[in-house]
C-alpha cells in the first residue's frame, strides 16, 4: 500500500550547467540565469544557478584532467594535498558549497543539465527507486510536457552506478537532452531543457506550498548493462552501431536484432534472451569509456503520495 508521506520542504535548489564543458545547452542556460535569475525565481525557494566546471567550459572540453561527473567518490572528497587533478579539487569545492554529501546541510535538490549526442530526446536521470520526492517530480514533469515524451532513466545498478556531481544533494536529478553535437548549441534542445526545468521548479513550489501529490506510478528504464563495441585483438574498435539501431534510443531490441555492423560488412546480433531498451546509443563521450550503448529494462515504479511537513 502506498500512503501519503510527509516530507520536509525543499527550500534550497541548485541548477548546474557545465559539469561537462562541451555540452552547450546547459552552459548557455546557466550563463543566462547567472546574469538574470528572474526566470528561475520561485516563492519560498532559493534557486542557485552554478557553473560546475568553469575551466572545462572555457576550454570547450568535457573535462580538464578527469570526468567531474565520476569524481564524487568518498576517496576523492577526502583526499588532501596540492597536486590533485583539477576536477577532484573542484568536486571538493562543490561538496563544500552544496553538501556535504549525505548531511542535513546538503542542498535539497540539484538539477544537473547535460546534453547527449544520442537521439534520446528529453530524459530525466534518477539514482534511486526509493526517492519518492523525485518520483513525484518526474511524474509531474512527464505529464506537464505531454504529448512530448520525457523518458526516465534509473541508474541505481550496484556496479554501473557512478559518482555524479549532483549526488551531493538530497534529491539528485539529471536532465539529459539530445541529440546535440558536442560544442554545438541547438535552439530546440535549449528550449526543451528550459521547459523541463520550468516544470521542475513549479513542482517544488507547489509541493512547498502545500499541494498534496497522490500515489502514482512512473515508467522508468532501469540500467542493466553497458555494451562495448566489438574489438580486434589489439583492442581497436572493429564495428559501428548498426544502422537499424542508430538513433533508436528507447526502442525495443529483441533477441536476433542487429546491434553492430562490422567493418567487413558482417552483422552482430543481439544474443540476449529478453527484450531490452538501448539508450545512449553511439554517445560521443562514451568512446573513451568503451561503451557503445546502455541496455535498460522497462519497469513501472510505485511512488508514494507526498505532502510537505507543516512546520
Ligand atoms: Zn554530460
Amino acid at each position: 500500500m502506498n500512503g501519503v508521506a510527509s516530507l520536509s520542504a525543499a527550500h534550497r535548489v541548485a541548477v548546474f550547467g557545465g559539469t561537462h564543458g562541451n555540452e552547450l545547452s546547459g552552459i548557455a542556460l546557466v550563463g543566462l540565469w547567472l546574469r538574470d535569475g528572474a526566470e528561475i525565481r520561485r516563492r519560498g525557494l532559493e534557486v542557485r544557478p552554478f557553473m560546475a566546471n568553469p575551466r572545462a567550459v572555457q576550454e570547450r572540453a568535457r573535462y580538464i584532467d578527469t570526468d567531474l561527473n565520476r569524481a564524487f567518490t568518498p576517496e576523492n572528497l577526502s583526499f588532501q594535498g596540492e597536486d590533485l587533478p583539477y576536477e577532484v579539487k573542484r568536486a571538493q569545492e562543490i561538496n563544500q558549497i552544496f553538501g556535504p554529501m549525505g548531511s542535513p546541510d546538503a542542498y535539497d535538490v540539484i538539477f544537473d543539465l547535460h546534453n547527449t549526442t544520442s537521439n534520446m530526446g528529453c530524459t530525466l536521470i534518477l539514482e534511486s527507486s526509493n526517492d519518492h520526492f523525485n518520483l513525484q517530480m518526474v511524474h509531474y514533469i512527464k505529464h506537464a510536457v505531454a504529448p512530448v515524451t520525457c523518458s526516465v532513466l534509473l541508474n541505481d545498478h550496484p556496479r554501473l552506478h557512478y559518482s555524479t556531481t549532483r549526488s551531493v544533494a538530497k534529491h539528485p536529478i539529471g536532465l539529459e537532452v539530445g541529440p546535440q553535437p558536442q560544442g554545438v548549441l541547438r535552439s530546440n534542445i535549449f528550449e526543451s531543457m528550459r521547459l523541463i526545468l520550468k516544470h521542475a521548479l513549479d513542482f517544488i513550489e507547489h509541493f512547498n506550498g502545500g499541494v498534496e501529490f497522490l500515489p502514482c506510478t512512473v515508467e522508468v528504464y532501469r540500467v542493466v548493462e553497458r555494451v562495448d563495441y566489438p574489438r580486434d585483438s589489439n583492442g581497436n574498435i572493429s564495428a559501428m552501431v548498426h544502422p537499424d539501431l542508430q538513433d533508436c534510443d528507447w526502442e525495443p531490441l529483441n533477441p536476433g536484432d542487429p546491434m553492430f555492423q562490422m567493418f567487413d560488412g558482417r552483422t552482430v546480433q543481439y544474443k540476449g534472451d529478453c527484450t531490452v531498451y538501448p539508450t545512449f546509443i553511439n554517445e560521443a563521450a562514451y568512446y573513451e569509456k568503451q561503451q557503445a550503448f546502455v541496455m535498460t529494462k522497462k519497469e513501472t515504479l510505485n511512488a508514494n503520495g507526498i505532502k510537505v511537513t507543516k512546520s
